[in-house]
């Protein structure tokens, strides 16, 4: 896949307790997928259309993994900056598709998500030889309400993001954050539990805070090869706060205050792509801390999937087209 734009994947979650909608249909030739969706009370010609890079239906982890996560994995070892984004509404599968199932033991084999796996894939590569040194770093962080959180460390105070230039294609660090170095897929699992352990803390006044905050797990590859040439590069596997309009179910207090920073993040992400795409002479990174973050994995020589995680239930259509636009639109 070329750098530069982003590539949307649709994934439709299997139903539970199944109204099934006759209203969307999903057609992936393989070369490229296109979603139609009925309009409620529509006649068969009254279609709404979006169009996708891929388009998962029923498909497995380990399908899932090898559309998705193996590309980017394999384009942040060649040396690109490579980030995989789950959007979606709450409930429609996004920890599930990036980590795995709910109160499940992060790595078990069967059902694991695309960071477990991208683990697998990197260390593979590593351990192939391909590389005379190499180092690999991992930070695992929360923005929550336009702040950060180290989620190896929740008590860390004073995170903040370093840009090398802030006037132009600066590189993005994290500053007071944890990054520990890993030799293994043992180790990083570690990490990865413990990160869950943090993204729970303090969750309890706050009715499941993790669906209204953005997780970014975030390797930091350093590769040497025999040609002695050194690549730097980030993968960023970002699970984000779930996308429905909080704000239109009447919200109040911290809850409406919530619903305005993911408004905000998410909507300065599209706003972001777009002016890339049109090759705007200032780019408003700035607008959110997601959006800083990812400077410089955006656009350019960068390799960027958004996983639009929907229902194909019929109770949730409203959202599933609001997440299909929002794909539609940002590719
Ligand atoms: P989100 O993170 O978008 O809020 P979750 O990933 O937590 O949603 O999914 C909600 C529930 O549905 C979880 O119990 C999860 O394990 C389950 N689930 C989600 N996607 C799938 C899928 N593709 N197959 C089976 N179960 C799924
Ligand atoms: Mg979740």
């Amino acid at each position: 896949m070329e750098a530069g734009h982003i590539k949307g994947i649709l994934r439709v979650r299997p139903n539970v307790q199944d109204i099934p909608t006759d209203r969307l249909t999903v057609v992936d030739s393989g070369e490229g997928a296109t979603v139609l969706v009925r309009k409620r009370g529509g006649s068969t010609g009254d279609l709404l259309k979006f169009n996708f890079w891929r388009a998962l239906e029923g498909a497995t982890q380990e399908e899932t993994y090898k559309t998705v996560g193996a590309p980017l994995v394999n384009a942040a070892l060649e040396g690109y900056n490579a980030t995989i984004l789950a959007y979606g509404q709450t409930g429609s599968g996004k920890t599930y598709t990036m980590l795995g199932p709910e109160d499940y033991n992060i790595g078990d084999p069967d059902f694991k998500g695309i960071m477990p796996r991208a683990l697998d894939h990197v260390f593979g590569e590593l351990r192939r030889g391909k590389f005379v040194t190499w180092t690999v770093k991992l930070t695992y962080i929360e923005i929550y309400n336009e702040s950060f959180r180290d989620l190896l460390e929740p008590r860390a105070t004073d995170i903040s993001l370093a840009d090398s230039n802030p006037r132009g294609n600066g590189t993005i660090s994290l500053r007071g954050v944890q990054h520990v170095e890993i030799q293994s897929v043992t180790e990083a699992l570690h990490y990865l539990r413990k990160g869950q352990v943090g993204r729970h803390v303090g969750s309890h006044t706050m009715n499941d805070r993790s669906s209204r905050s953005h997780t970014v797990l975030t390797l930091w590859l350093d590769t040497t090869d025999d040609r002695n040439v050194n690549l730097k590069s980030k993968l960023n596997l970002i699970d984000l706060a779930g996308s429905e309009r909080i704000w239109k179910t009447g919200a109040v207090g911290h809850v409406a205050r919530e619903a305005s920073y993911i408004n905000k993040s998410l909507t300065s992400l599209a706003m972001v792509v777009n002016e890339l795409k049109k090759k705007m002479p200032h780019v408003s990174y700035r607008n959110s801390k997601l959006t800083h973050f990812l400077k410089d994995s955006l656009g350019g020589n960068c390799k960027t999937l958004l996983i639009a995680n929907v229902w194909g239930d019929e109770r949730y259509m409203d959202e599933t087209v609001a997440t299909c636009r929002f794909a539609d639109e940002i590719q």
